[in-house]
């Protein structure tokens, strides 16, 4: 089993899902009292917003390469990064260390594949919904990506930094999310990506009638198969 390297705390509302999906897949797939081995490196996310605020991904890109390679130092032998949104710095991390990242958004693609589903709806912060890094990654992995109107992509950007990072679950932000969603399925999507590791905090699948692909729970599937060399 292979040492996993966790970058979490962006938000820990989130991290904490990695955690126990981790060890719980462990668990289904080795028995016994079998759990992970797996070192979780939880930065300040306040400190990470702000750089993000601010536009400043070079500092965050650095302060995140940090993480990485400590995680590396105290014996990880790959990395996940449990947030889609901090996937735009990537390559400022992978220049720092040796072992490898499990991008989140090509586990996503891999099991959307799954299925016959080519057209997804993409829901994230407005820095994955907005900018290239993701949506790409998404359509170089062969999926077509759609993403709700700017008016909607404000409101869930609000309610994934207002809300979800702290904890809270609104109901009037879970019908804002279905109807978010029936809009993306009248345009054509055939599934939707909850591109943000918190967004399956707030909305699952028996609230919606289209496929839902919850990239924290995908991502940490994927890093224990990976761990355990499954190839699924
Ligand atoms: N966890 C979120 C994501 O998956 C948002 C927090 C962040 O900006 O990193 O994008």
């Amino acid at each position: 089993m292979k040492t996993i390297g966790l970058i979490g705390g962006m938000s820990w509302e989130s991290s904490v899902g990695y955690y126990r999906v981790i060890n719980e897949e462990v668990k289904r797939r080795l028995g016994g009292l079998h759990s992970a081995t797996c070192i979780l490196f939880s930065v300040d996310f306040e400190e990470i917003e702000r750089y993000q605020a601010e536009g400043d991904w070079v500092s965050a890109g650095n302060k995140l390469a940090e993480v990485a390679q400590s995680l590396e130092k105290a014996g990880a032998e790959f990395i996940i990064i449990c947030t889609n949104t901090m996937h735009k710095v990537i390559h400022f991390i992978e220049e720092k260390i040796t072992i490898p990242i499990l991008h989140i958004a090509d586990a996503t693609a891999k099991e959307i594949h799954k299925s016959k589903i080519q057209k997804v709806g993409l829901l994230g912060t407005k820095y994955t919904m907005e900018q290239d890094f993701y949506k790409s990654r998404l359509e170089s992995n062969n999926l077509a990506v759609m993403v709700p109107t700017e008016a909607d992509r404000v409101r869930l950007n609000n309610i994934i930094f207002n809300e979800l990072c702290l904890g809270k679950i609104e109901q009037d932000s879970r019908e804002f999310l279905k109807k978010v969603i029936d809009s993306l399925v009248d345009r054509g999507a055939e599934g939707i990506i909850l591109g943000c590791t918190e967004i399956g905090l707030l909305i699952m699948a028996e609230d919606v009638n289209v496929p839902l692909y919850d990239t924290a729970l995908i991502h940490a599937v994927e890093a224990v198969h990976f761990s355990l060399g499954i190839d699924e």
